[in-house]
C-alpha cells in the first residue's frame, strides 16, 4: 500500500518533510513548498535536498510517491482582479520549476472558485490559465483535485473536471481524487467500484495520479468540505479500507489530510498528528476504536 499524509516543509525543507513522513511509517508524502496559506517561498537548498534523497533511499520512499500541493489562495477561476489571476499563473509557473528541481512529478491544484463569475466563465478562466503554463514543456504534471462544491468552487463534478481537461492543450495534466470532497459533492464512497467505472467512462481511470483519503464530517451531497479522522466520519472505516485496497488504483499514492487531535476533549487546539496511527490502522485492515486515545498517549 502506497500511503502517507501531508507533511510540513519547514526549516529543513524537503528533508524535514521526509523525516516527518518516516516518523509516521509512511512510504508516500505530500508537501507544500512553503506555508499552505501563503505564497512566500524560500529558495531550495540543494544540500538539504541531497540528504532528503539519501533518507528516502534508506527508507524505501520513491520520488514518484512524493506529491506537492499548490497553496489554497491560488485561484485560476476568478479573473475579476486580473492582477491576482496573473499572480496565480506566475506562482504556478515557479512552482512547476521548483518541483522540477526537486524531481517531484505531481502538483495538486484546487481548480478554483468562480466567485462573481458564472461557473462556466470560471471554468473557461481555469482553462485559459492552464494553457498559459506550457504544461507540455514541464517535467512535472498538474493534478486537478475534485472539490466538494462549497460556495462557487469549480471541479466538483466529473463533468466539470472533464471540461477542463478537454480544454487544456496538453495531456500532461491529471486528477487527484479526495474522498471527503467526493462524498460532499454527492458521490457515494460506499460504492467506490461504481464510482471508478463512472470516472473511467467520463475521464479515463489512467488520469488518477493521487487520492486523498479523508473521512467527512458531513453527509453525502452536503457541499461542505470538512475532513474527519479515518473511521470517525460519515464515510466510515469499511468504505475507506476498501478504497485504499482497491486493485484498480493500487499504484496510486494515498494521502491522508485528516485533522490533528487535541490534547484532551476539553481542549480546542489541535496539536497531535493522527497519521502514524491512521496509516497503521489502514495497513492492518482493522478499525481502532481507541484511535484518539492512542494518539494522545503517544504524543503527550
Ligand atoms: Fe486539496
Ligand atoms: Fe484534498
Ligand atoms: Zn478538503
Amino acid at each position: 500500500m502506497i500511503i502517507g499524509s501531508h507533511v510540513h516543509f519547514g526549516k529543513e525543507q524537503f528533508l524535514g518533510s521526509v523525516k516527518e513522513a518516516v516518523s509516521y511509517d509512511a512510504n508516500a508524502l505530500m508537501l507544500y513548498t512553503g506555508a499552505p496559506q501563503n505564497t512566500y517561498r524560500s529558495n531550495i537548498d540543494l544540500e538539504l535536498y541531497k540528504r532528503a534523497l539519501k533518507l528516502m533511499e534508506e527508507k524505501n520512499i520513491q520520488i514518484d510517491h512524493v506529491i506537492c500541493h499548490a497553496p489554497y489562495i491560488i485561484n485560476l477561476a476568478n479573473k475579476a482582479k486580473e492582477e491576482a489571476w496573473n499572480f496565480s499563473i506566475n506562482f504556478l509557473k515557479n512552482e512547476l520549476k521548483r518541483c522540477e528541481t526537486l524531481k517531484i512529478k505531481y502538483i495538486v491544484l484546487h481548480p478554483g472558485s468562480a466567485v462573481t463569475h458564472s461557473k462556466e466563465e470560471g471554468i473557461n478562466n481555469i482553462i485559459e490559465a492552464l494553457n498559459l503554463l506550457n504544461l507540455n514543456e514541464s517535467q512535472s504534471m498538474i493534478l486537478l483535485e475534485t472539490m466538494a462544491g462549497k460556495g462557487s468552487e469549480c471541479g466538483s463534478t466529473l463533468e466539470e473536471i472533464k471540461t477542463i481537461l478537454k480544454g487544456v492543450n496538453s495531456s500532461n495534466i491529471g486528477v487527484c481524487l479526495d474522498t471527503c470532497h467526493l462524498n460532499d459533492a454527492g458521490y457515494d464512497m460506499d460504492k467506490f467500484d461504481e464510482f471508478l467505472d463512472l470516472f473511467d467512462s467520463i475521464i479515463g481511470i489512467e488520469k488518477i495520479k493521487c487520492i486523498h483519503i479523508n473521512d467527512s464530517k458531513n453527509p453525502l451531497n452536503s457541499h461542505k468540505d470538512r475532513h474527519a479522522n479515518i473511521g470517525y466520519g460519515t464515510i466510515g472505516y469499511a468504505s475507506l479500507l476498501k478504497i485504499v485496497n482497491n486493485e484498480k488504483i493500487k499504484d496510486v499514492p494515498k494521502i491522508l489530510e485528516t485533522p490533528y487531535i487535541s490534547k484532551d476533549d476539553n481542549e480546542k487546539e489541535l496539536i497531535y498528528p493522527p497519521y502514524k496511527f491512521e496509516i497503521a490502522m489502514l495497513r492492518k485492515g482493522e478499525f481502532n476504536s481507541h484511535l484518539i486515545d492512542d494518539i494522545r498517549s503517544f504524543y503527550k
